[in-house]
């Protein structure tokens, strides 16, 4: 990765999942082409005549059904937690259709050290970092809620149903009033927190991928350091690190949800086209206005998206061509983000 990317704001990648056995099974074509020297992802339209050009998308990078969970951590999210570390806010989030590999990227699957994901890599890295530093004492505190119908839920409370309300104070920025914030002290015992709110998570939904699919979940984790400056004293610097894993992204019309359902779909639709709205602002530079006040989540996150704070977006994609009018969609929306 070169220099100039690792100081950009926005850092835009796609992941394509592999074929799951049963595409394999049923014979399911390849829509996408990847290339990962230029960070081009080139889309074809399964219906359209041999001669029409196709599509051809550029990002910071692209990843294919090979990539290892290990080189997207190291490539794309290590530089974001550097610089919390250093006292700045970051973001990062998973972005596409349901069943194309956000939970895969974002927490993979914790007991295997290749599958690790995102979320538990980072606990690695920041508490590696700290035992290696002398003169700073540390500490890192985590939260972990969930955004449901533009409702905030605490997913480290036992009265998880709990409805949090968003305040704002001129100091503190926005907050979730009476959020839990837990301490802890090395790996183990954030994976431990991690873990409580992942069950958590799945509790009152008969599946948890349907909960997933409509749910928004933010993992926060807050780095205090404090040291001694020249002057003898005490200098208190603080990032932030948000982890989200988004909603399913797929247009929920199409699925013939009616009723409770389609208010739901509007609520999802909402928060992701905010989201988009804020991130295509501050990219373009030329807005004076950034809509975060338009959903919960950008609210959230207004502090960690934009100004001094970096973001890295993760556009998952799978390469069905029955997934073609979907992936197109992702393709197009973290392409406005550049
Ligand atoms: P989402 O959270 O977007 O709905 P999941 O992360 O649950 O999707 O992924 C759906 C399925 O595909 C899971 O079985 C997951 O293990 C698998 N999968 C997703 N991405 C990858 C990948 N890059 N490599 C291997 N398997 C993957
Ligand atoms: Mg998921």
């Amino acid at each position: 990765m070169s220099k100039s990317k690792q100081c950009e704001a926005v850092r835009v990648v796609v992941r394509c999942r592999p074929f799951s056995r049963k595409e394999e099974s049923q014979g399911c074509e390849d829509v996408l082409q990847i290339d990962d020297r230029l960070g081009q992802i080139t889309i074809r339209n399964p219906k359209a005549p041999p001669d029409e050009p196709m599509k051809v998308f550029t990002f910071d990078s692209v990843y294919g059904w090979d990539s290892k969970q290990v080189d997207i951590y190291d490539d794309a999210v290590r530089p974001l937690v550097e610089s919390v570390l250093k006292g700045f806010n970051g973001t990062t989030f998973a972005y596409g259709q349901t069943g194309t590999g956000k939970t895969h990227t974002m927490q993979g699957v914790s007991n295997d050290p290749e599958m690790r994901g995102i979320i538990p890599n980072s606990f690695q890295h920041i508490f590696t970092q700290i035992s290696r530093t002398q003169n700073q004492k540390y500490l890192v505190r985590s939260s972990y809620m969930e955004i449901y119908q533009e409702e905030v839920r605490d997913l480290l409370c036992k009265d998880n149903n709990k409805k949090l309300e968003l305040k704002e104070n001129p100091d503190s920025g926005v907050y979730v009033r009476g959020l839990s914030s837990v301490v802890t002290k090395n790996a183990t015992e954030i994976e431990h927190v991690m873990n409580i709110g992942n069950q958590s998570r799945s509790v009152g939904f008969t599946n948890m991928n349907e909960r997933s699919s409509r749910s928004h979940a933010i993992f926060v984790i807050t780095v205090e350091c404090s040291e001694v400056g020249p002057d003898g004293e005490d200098h208190i610097r603080v990032g932030k690190l948000n982890m989200v894993d988004l909603a399913g992204s797929e247009r929920q019309s199409k699925t013939g949800a009616k009723g409770k359902r389609l208010k739901e779909a509007a609520k999802i639709n909402l928060s992701l086209s905010a989201l988009g709205n804020v991130i295509s602002a501050l990219v373009n530079g030329k807005s004076t206005h950034i809509p975060y006040r338009d959903s919960k989540l950008t609210r959230l996150l207004q502090d960690s998206l934009g100004g001094n704070a970096k973001t890295v977006m993760i556009a998952t994609v799978g390469p069905s061509h029955k997934d073609f009018e979907e992936s197109l969609a992702t393709l197009r929306y973290a392409n406005r983000a550049k």
